[in-house]
């Protein structure tokens, strides 16, 4: 049986249509029918080969939603027809000490579902069973796919540093920064959303947020001094990290989940004065992605998502790739 996907065939390149014959399937492995796949920034890093790993042909693909259609034989847990999810993290060793503490995604061994493998722009997908989550009934497949990497991406740091009494800043309301908005609200947390765009003060009260604040008004940011207990960053650009630390109270967080390339111009007594930090944070654990699922079935967490048919798949990359994506692009197999 072989998979038909959409591959690109070089940095830059549109997707077009591939098929490729899947491995055997293996003891721990399902075969899932895939119905949605988010779009996550990552997947235009891999089409462009931003990070020097990706070969090619590669589909990308790995926020994905689907229905298990094949067990392995030591599967435990799933069934055929079970709707799961799969996020960017396929496999660990499961027995070294980050994994046997819970941390998969700090495993040395660890596998991505679309790095040296196919991913989930496509019909079907094999990946350990282990790495497969099941969806909450109460979420729907096309808001549930982009929690599998933008939900878990800022479900973790807030998971690990907000509290009930916390002031939370969110920095970016974008595909992440929608995310860490409704879940800190959730949480109980009072939330600041900042934003370089003024037009998205509806939006993110919308989201949850208590307060909104341009970055770009200097009269608003020297408001916000020494207003917050943890600042969630989501933006992928540099930033004066200085004035962002003064933005924290004494015990502060700075929790990086964007990339950004220059260096963090932090002085050391800015940490020390206020026994402040910087943290950063990737993914997520297995059981922070099933208690993730379930926290955000429970609250009506949703993904803002633009749905459209797999076959537009060039259309909607192109989307995210620019930033115009509302808030999260999600491909929907149509055959
Ligand atoms: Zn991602
Ligand atoms: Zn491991």
């Amino acid at each position: 049986m072989s998979v038909k996907g959409y591959a690109a065939f070089g940095p830059g390149e549109a997707l077009k249509p591939f098929s490729y014959e899947p491995d055997a399937l293996g003891p721990h492995d399902v075969e899932i029918e895939v119905t949605h796949c988010g779009i996550c920034h990552s997947d235009v890093h891999l089409i462009d080969n931003d990070w020097g790993i990706t070969k090619y042909p590669t589909i990308p693909g790995h926020e994905v939603v689907g229905e298990v259609a094949g067990l392995g034989c030591e599967v435990k847990g799933l069934a055929k027809g079970d709707r799961v999810g799969v996020g960017w993290q396929a496999g660990s060793c499961l027995h070294c000490e980050w994994c046997v503490s819970g941390q998969e995604n700090r495993c040395g061994e660890q596998s991505a579902v679309c790095v040296g493998r196919y991913g989930g722009f496509a019909e079907a997908l094999r990946v350990d069973g282990r790495f497969a989550f099941p969806i909450p009934k109460a979420i729907s497949s096309e808001h549930a796919s982009p929690l599998l990497c933008g939900g878990i991406t800022v479900y973790t740091p807030l998971r690990a540093h907000a509290h009930p009494w916390s002031r939370v800043g969110v920095v970016g309301i974008g595909g992440l920064g929608h995310f860490a908005v409704q879940f800190a609200k959730a949480f109980g947390c009072e939330v600041t959303a900042f934003s370089t765009t003024a037009e998205k003060e509806k939006e993110a009260v919308e989201l949850g947020a208590h307060h909104f604040a341009l970055c770009s008004d200097a009269k608003q940011m020297k408001k916000a001094a020494e207003s917050l207990d943890l600042i969630v960053s989501t933006v992928h650009v540099d930033m004066d990290w200085e004035s962002w630390m003064r933005v924290l109270r004494p015990n502060g967080v700075l929790a990086l989940v964007g990339v950004s390339d220059g260096p963090l111009n932090i002085a050391p007594d800015t940490l020390l004065l206020g026994k402040k930090a910087v943290v950063g944070s990737t993914i997520g654990t297995r059981s922070a992605m099933r208690e993730m699922l379930e926290f955000a079935g429970r609250h009506g967490i949703r993904a803002w998502a633009e749905v459209v048919p797999m076959s537009q798949v060039n259309d909607a990359v192109d989307r995210v790739r620019k930033g115009k994506a509302r808030y999260r692009m999600v491909l929907k197999q149509t055959k």
